[in-house]
């Protein structure tokens, strides 16, 4: 009997681990999504580095983890695409799993990067304010990431209000909405919206929304999720890690997880 509970268990922790290395292995995939909108996704050490071809041009979208510079431009070769002719990079916010190669690629391949003003001087230290661990997980990945710093920089673009991307020759939109970090930032390209760490997708079932695991305010977050949700012209939000997410099951997660008590 005890033979077959070990046995069980043994093959259930096996089963366990090779389903999380698969969930959070290193990936690129590449989308089409219409004339005019591609997205190539890349995946390094969980966090999520965004190449989008819009209006003639290459856009980033975060940046990954100091010290992955390498993996991250390797996925690009691999992806097809040339370092050298990213037009700009748009940091979602300031924490290091987003701007961690930021500097690398503004001085190696002269990026422009963009990044919201209320992030400025975290972005010019290179470290992070405290973060607030939303589950048991989130306090492991917390511990990990104590005193840990990414080279600083400074953003060639800051926004502290709504900006029409028309004026670099593109037509999407950015958008301050503080909440995650004083600067954070939402992208928009048609129907599809770039929100960072507003919200995240779950670890193994990676499509289903998620609450981040570090948020300092939830009444905050759960007030700007509902926003946009309510703008239901966005129907596909892609996350900071894991993801991407349908607007309706941010919806239906909104009811369950996320709206204010009556
Ligand atoms: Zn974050």
């Amino acid at each position: 009997m005890l033979r077959t509970v070990v046995l069980a268990l043994t093959f259930a922790a096996t089963a366990l681990g090779a389903t999380l290395l698969v969930a959070t292995r290193d990936q690129v995939t590449a989308e089409h999504i219409r004339d005019n909108l591609d997205i190539t996704t890349i995946t390094v050490n969980n966090a999520k580095i965004y190449l989008v071809q819009r209006s003639g041009k290459l856009i980033m979208i975060d940046s990954g983890n100091p010290g992955d510079e390498g993996k991250i431009v390797d996925a690009m070769h691999e992806a097809g695409i040339t370092p050298e002719t990213i037009d700009y990079l748009i940091l979602t916010h300031g924490h290091l799993d987003h701007v961690g190669t930021a500097a690398y690629f503004q001085t190696e391949f002269g990026t422009t990067v963009i990044a919201g003003k209320g992030d400025e001087t975290m972005l010019s230290m290179g470290e992070q304010q405290p973060l607030c661990a939303t589950s048991w997980l989130a306090k492991v990945i917390d511990v990990a990431l104590e005193g840990k710093s990414y080279p600083f920089f400074t953003a060639d673009i800051l926004i502290d209000s709504p900006y029409d991307m028309q004026q670099l020759g593109i037509s999407g939109a950015i958008t301050p909405a503080p909440g995650h970090t004083l600067g954070t930032l939402l992208v928009t390209f048609d129907d599809i919206i770039f929100v960072g760490d507003l919200i995240r997708g779950e670890l193994i079932r990676q499509s289903t929304p998620a609450r981040h695991f570090f948020m300092c305010n939830l009444a905050d977050n759960n007030a700007d999720i509902e926003r946009l949700v309510d703008m239901e012209q966005y129907r596909r939000w892609y996350t900071g890690h894991f993801g991407s997410l349908l607007r309706d099951d941010v919806a239906k997660w909104q009811k369950e997880n996320a709206s204010p008590p009556h």
